[in-house]
This record gives structure tokens, sequence and C-alpha cells, in this order.
């Protein structure tokens, strides 16, 4: 089951002012963001190709700092050789490795890969745990991936925040959270449990199609347009006039 992440070391009584007066605006801006990207992506796909739990986990370890293109492009490969917990355990370090070898980290990845599919073998049958708890504790399987596995392999309600997500409830005033797991906790407290899983496409999607890292226009945006706070829009306007001058000074310098 999905289980929260841990909050204790927040006060309690910090906790409930914050929620009071955060929670009331955050909670139609949240409600009116969900509105949005429902007619954005009324169904949107999932990115990685799979074909049971144990493929989906793969691939998700797989697409830690690299494409979700890349990873289809390996995958077909990587499971015609090991597309089980069994068969992957069966597999050298080096099979794997060279089958995962064009995406990023292969060494660290195929490591993780073989010893987890040791473990499932070992532990669970031979297949992928439908638990948090019991997903976390296989290697390389932290709170992301492990949220990933219940969300589209389990049909379970789960948030998963990666980087992308966390920039993007920030910029939107959904979480002012210095981490991930900090983001996770304030978007499943402002979003309803039955929305978590598709929310968390419909943003992914948003932030690749609508949302760069740079370059982008707050007053045209359907989401930052109104949500932004002023002190946001204020200070993008001045690193975006920083940065144009500076760019004006290095291509005047000879
Ligand atoms: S303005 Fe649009 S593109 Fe920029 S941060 Fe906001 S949502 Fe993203």
């Amino acid at each position: 089951m999905y289980s929260a992440p841990n909050t204790r070391n927040r006060s309690q009584g910090s906790v409930r002012i914050a929620q009071t007066r955060v929670r009331l605006s955050r909670a139609g801006k949240a409600e009116k963001i969900a509105a949005i990207l429902e007619a954005f992506y009324p169904e949107p796909a999932i990115p990685l190709r799979h074909e049971d739990p144990f493929t989906l986990l793969v691939s998700v370890v797989l697409s830690a700092q690299t494409t979700d293109k890349k990873v289809n492009q390996v995958t077909p490969g990587l499971f015609a050789l090991a597309g089980t917990p069994a068969k992957m355990a069966a597999c050298s370090l080096e099979q794997i490795r060279t089958a995962i070898r064009e995406v990023g980290l292969a060494p660290q990845k195929a490591r993780a890969l073989k010893m987890t599919a040791q473990m499932l073998v070992e532990r669970h049958g031979g297949r992928v745990p439908a638990t948090f708890e019991a997903l976390v504790e296989l290697p390389g399987v932290g709170r992301k991936t492990a949220n990933v596995v219940l969300a589209q392999a389990f049909d379970q309600q789960a948030f998963p925040v990666d980087t992308h997500i966390h920039r993007l409830a920030g910029r939107w005033g959904l979480s002012r959270a210095k981490n991930a797991d900090g983001t996770e906790v304030d978007l499943c407290r402002i979003f309803p449990r039955a929305l978590w899983s598709k929310l968390h496409l419909q943003m992914i999607y948003f932030g690749r199609e609508h949302c760069p890292a740079l370059r982008h226009d707050l007053t045209t945006c359907p989401i930052c347009a109104w949500a932004a706070s002023k002190a946001r829009i204020r200070d993008e306007m001045r690193s975006l006039s920083k940065a144009s001058k500076a760019s004006k000074v290095s291509k005047d310098t000879p």
C-alpha cells in the first residue's frame, strides 16, 4: 500500500497554522490547475513501454537521468534477453550492462537490476511486490520509482515526484518544499487522492511540452498567467533582463 512521506520533523502547531492560511488559496489554485491539465491531457498514456510490473519496474530504474525515448529504444533488446526476474537474475552483469549500454549510468543500473531480480526471485516468488514498503527495499528503487510502479502497474493512487514535478509545483505556488519528498507531501495534501496517479502523468506531459527550465513567458502561459505570484513574476522578469543584458555584452565584446 502507499505510505505518505515522513512529516514528523515539522512542528504540529506551525503545520496547522500554515495549512489554514496556505491551503485556502492553494486549494482553489489546485482545483483550477487540475481542470486545465484535464483539458490538455484527458487520457495521458504511460510513457514507458512495458508488459507487466517487472518490465515497468526495470524501465523506471533505467529512466533515471535519461529520456523515456532512449529507455523505450533499449528495453525490447533487454526484455528479449531477460524479461522476467528469473531470466534477469540468471544473466551475467556484463550481459545486462551490454544490453543497456546506451542509457546513462549503465554499470550502476545493471548492478541494481541484477540484484533486484535476485531479490524478487529469493524473497517474492519471482514477482514484483505491490506494496510501497517492499518495493523500496529493492536495490535501485527509491520513493519515486516505487510510486510509479504502484500507480502504473498496480492501479494504486500514488504521486511520484521527480525533479520536473518538483519544479512545476514550486513554480505554480503549490509547494515551497526544498526537495521532491516534501513536494510529494504537499501535492498529496492539496489534490484529491483519486486524481494523484493521473495528475502525475498530466504534469509530466505539461512540463515537457509547455514548461522548459528556461525561456518561458509567464504572461501567456495557460497556468502561470494566473497562478504565478507577483513576486515570482518580478523575479523572473529581473533574471530574464539580466540574462539578455549579459548575452548582449558578450556579443558586443570583441
Ligand atoms: S510560465 Fe508556464 S512554462 Fe513557465 S513556469 Fe509557468 S507553467 Fe511553466
